[in-house]
């Protein structure tokens, strides 16, 4: 058979190009030339000034010897040269390696060397750890410095920021990747189940995450985003690119405060912020402990495990608008999330909260989401009932692990990214994850979710955070057992818990034991279920 007329027509310069998110500032820098990109304690930038001072430092970066595929690493705090990085870095042609700053100088030493990084850009005010991981280093990287006033002028870098910045030429060519596969940056795992693993982006999955996370949060023009992400977070879920894309304003917060960021929101008209549910939990209790009520719906996306509903019902009452999103490092940050249904807006809060809570559906580049049968792999029923893994294909899913082939495989088993989450699908096709693979609770040969025991404690007006994991039970194999923070200045006994619990749950899903006090968290704010197990065995 004859070729159909138009496979005849030709892949050209003019018509195909390498998606990438770079050309996003380009475009902005050329439509907004002179409104505020990002807005630091210490200074604006317009789109333009970003735009250039980022091609200056790719051009200074190529001088200082970074050549294509070489890996820069950024220790920053959420300012405008850990921005900055997210551009200037790629446009030399660099893979972007941003490193989370609570890690200790081991972890940071382990990722320096296995990146492989030529170039560490950190901030002084993190120089002591820097020293340290530094520290015994065959082949250390090119160091330099960023002022940004968090601690003193650096002492142990080659190079100032600023200094290295004003030798490059804004007149260079920057490097467009050459093909959409070519890597952009490197974000390692926070290791919860042994070394951390080196998470490879490419620039079309970056392209394609920061449009589907604008279209997906509602962006436009008019965005003011506050940084309440760390942008060393899979690249701040991409929306260090998103915002760019659509021409709003980035908002730096160096830390997590709670008054900044009221100050902030109120000042500058901030329109959309993102966290873990840590950051929204602690925003809704501060806020609401000091009255403060925002003028104007500010839009938070939440991730990394469903919000709980009473957070929900608190987040109304502020003025929040949520939100859910749900990924993994794997995944760009967000892979799927809470579609809004019409006819949700007459269901009842308890009702809405249910859907709410769900994570719904793939992101825009996501091609297929599937709750997979854990023994053959085949879709699970629409039931909200049968569980299965989270698997799922599309374009926005990392090109694999670092110097890790065999980890690399096992993700991308029999043509699906296998995420490790167990979920149920319901009628309307929305997901909902019960537990990572690894919590489950089995009990008497009953799946439990700890998720659906820790939204029961959630809802007691004492508790401000709850974990539940499994206990090792000579009887049923594995009881659970809730590991519980209290709010300041409230009380409550393992009786009246137990007594709550049975109210919503089956009685075989009461936990049977309860620890009070602070949990442990990860570097990225997740509560350790591994820690606290560990614990339990000890
Ligand atoms: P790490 O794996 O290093 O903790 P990730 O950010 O990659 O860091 O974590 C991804 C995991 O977080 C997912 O596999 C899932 O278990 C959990 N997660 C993320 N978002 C959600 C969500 N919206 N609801 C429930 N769990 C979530």
């Amino acid at each position: 058979m004859a070729a159909a007329p138009h496979a005849q027509l030709q892949k050209r310069p003019g018509n195909y190009s390498a998606l990438s998110p770079l050309t996003l500032l380009q475009r902005s820098a050329y439509i907004y030339p002179s409104k505020p990109a990002v807005i630091d304690d210490r200074y604006t930038l317009t789109y333009l000034q970003l735009f250039t001072r980022a091609k200056r430092m790719a051009s200074a970066l190529r001088d200082v010897g970074v050549n294509k595929g070489d890996t820069v690493a950024v220790l920053c705090f959420n300012t405008a040269e850990m921005l900055e990085c997210h551009y200037s870095v790629p446009m030399a042609g660099a893979v972007l390696n941003t490193l989370n700053i609570r890690l200790d100088a081991n972890t940071l030493q382990y990722i320096l060397k296995h990146g492989d990084a030529k170039v560490l850009i950190y901030d002084t005010g993190l120089e002591a750890v820097v020293e340290q991981a530094l520290d015994g280093m065959d082949q250390r990287p090119l160091t330099v410095a960023v002022d940004s006033g968090a601690g003193e002028p650096g002492k142990l870098a080659v190079h100032r920021y600023e200094t290295l910045l004003e030798q490059g030429n804004a007149q260079d060519d920057w490097v467009r990747p050459d093909d959409e596969w070519d890597a952009i940056s490197l974000n390692y795992t926070s290791g919860t189940t042994g070394q951390p693993k080196g998470v490879v982006y490419h620039h079309r999955g970056a392209y394609l995450s920061s449009l589907g996370n604008a279209m997906a949060f509602g962006m436009g023009p008019d965005t003011v985003y506050l940084w309440t992400l760390p942008m060393f977070h899979c690249n701040g879920w991409c929306y260090t690119w998103a915002v760019t894309a659509i021409g709003g304003t980035h908002i730096c917060l160096p830390k997590v405060d709670t008054d900044a960021i009221h100050t902030k929101t109120t000042q500058h008209r901030v329109t959309h912020m993102c966290g873990a549910p840590i950051v929204l939990n602690m925003l809704i209790n501060d806020f609401h402990a000091k009255g403060h009520v925002l003028d104007q719906a500010v839009r938070f996306a939440v991730g990394g495990a469903a919000p709980h509903s009473a957070t929900l019902d608190r987040a109304r009452t502020i003025n929040f608008d949520i939100t859910h999103l749900y990924g993994l490092t794997e995944s760009y940050g967000p892979s799927a999330f809470c579609v809004w249904q019409n006819d949700w807006q007459t269901l009842s809060t308890d009702q809405l909260a249910g859907k709410l809570a769900r994570q719904g559906v793939g992101l825009f580049a996501i091609d297929d989401l599937r709750v997979a049968n854990m023994d053959d792999g085949a879709a699970v029923p629409p039931d909200g009932h049968t569980m299965g893994e989270l698997v799922m294909r599309g374009n926005t899913l990392m090109k694999g692990y670092l110097k890790d082939p065999a980890a690399t495989s096992a993700a991308f088993k029999d043509g699906w990214f296998h995420t490790g989450d167990l979920a149920v699908v319901h009628a309307d096709g929305y997901v909902e994850i019960k537990d990572r693979i690894k919590d489950i609770i089995i009990s008497g040969g009953e799946n439990m979710s700890s998720h659906e025991i820790e939204n029961v404690l959630y809802r007691h007006p004492a508790v401000l955070e709850a974990a539940v994991v499994a206990r090792q039970d000579e009887k049923w194999g594995e009881v659970p057992c809730a590991f519980v923070t209290l709010k300041e200045g409230l009380d409550t006994s393992e009786d009246e818990l137990i007594a709550f619990c049975r109210e919503s749950l089956s009685h075989f899903k009461v936990p049977r034991h309860f620890i009070f006090g602070d949990l442990p968290k990860t570097s990225t704010g997740k509560i350790q279920k591994n820690v606290l197990r560990q614990s339990l065995k000890s």
